[in-house]
């Protein structure tokens, strides 16, 4: 299994944010293919400028799936980041929310 982040960016001023969704969104697949099906079934989509849902000027919501790991100390700076809160979906069906610092393909846990 690896884990794959969706990043949602404020489009239109406004986070979408439920019992699936979040900041950022990380699930547990065995593939790319697989996360993204995972993820269109809670609500996540990509290119949301093209299919005139998401602001134009603000760009696209959803972002990913990028394949990450979970770090337990960062290899660079965090002065320069906010933790955001992270919704996990487990494959084995566990869900929980943490709040996380992400940079490229690392996810650390505060
Ligand atoms: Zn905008």
């Amino acid at each position: 299994m690896k884990l794959y982040l969706f990043d949602q960016n404020n489009s239109g001023g406004g986070w979408v944010i439920d019992d699936n969704l979040d900041q950022f969104v990380a699930i547990e697949a065995a593939d790319e293919a697989s996360a993204l099906t995972a993820a269109e079934a809670m609500g996540i989509y990509l290119n949301g400028v093209e299919k005139d849902v998401d602001c134009e000027c603000c760009g696209d919501r959803w972002f990913g799936p990028t394949e990450v790991k979970i770090v337990t100390k960062a290899a660079w700076p965090l002065n320069n980041f906010l933790p955001r809160e992270t919704k996990f979906h487990y494959a084995d069906g566990r869900r929980e929310t943490k709040e996380c610092y992400h940079l490229g393909k690392e996810i650390l846990f505060l």
